[in-house]
């Protein structure tokens, strides 16, 4: 079953990037409430998702990828409809190293 204490090391195959933990907003019907996507918004297959979206459906939205079980390495496509969308949602990693770079201002003093 689940090893918390494994290490994850899950990377994009498109772009390289790191993956980044994130909890699903409802579920959706996941059995995994944490799931890994690639955030990087310079992401091939990000980028290329808005045109995907937009020949086949007319939607103003993309997908990210997404791996739902790292245990299993399965993927699915995350749909967005905003480069901020689900970013509320990623879970901050537990690593002294992160240099948080906010670009919201804080909510005054
Ligand atoms: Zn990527």
């Amino acid at each position: 079953m689940d090893s918390p204490s494994k290490h994850v090391d899950l990377k994009c195959p498109h772009c390289a990037a790191p993956l980044l933990p994130f909890e699903m907003p409802d579920g959706g019907g996941w059995s995994k409430p944490v799931q890994w996507a690639c955030f990087n918004d310079e992401c091939s297959y990000y980028r290329e998702g808005w045109d995907w979206m937009w020949e086949h459906y007319r939607a103003k939205a993309s997908y990210r990828y997404r791996v739902a079980d790292p245990a299993t390495g399965q993927a699915a496509p995350l749909a967005v409809w905003s480069p901020q969308a689900i970013r509320s949602r990623i879970v901050a990693a537990p690593s002294p190293e992160q240099d948080r770079d906010d670009e919201n201002p804080a909510n005054g003093p």
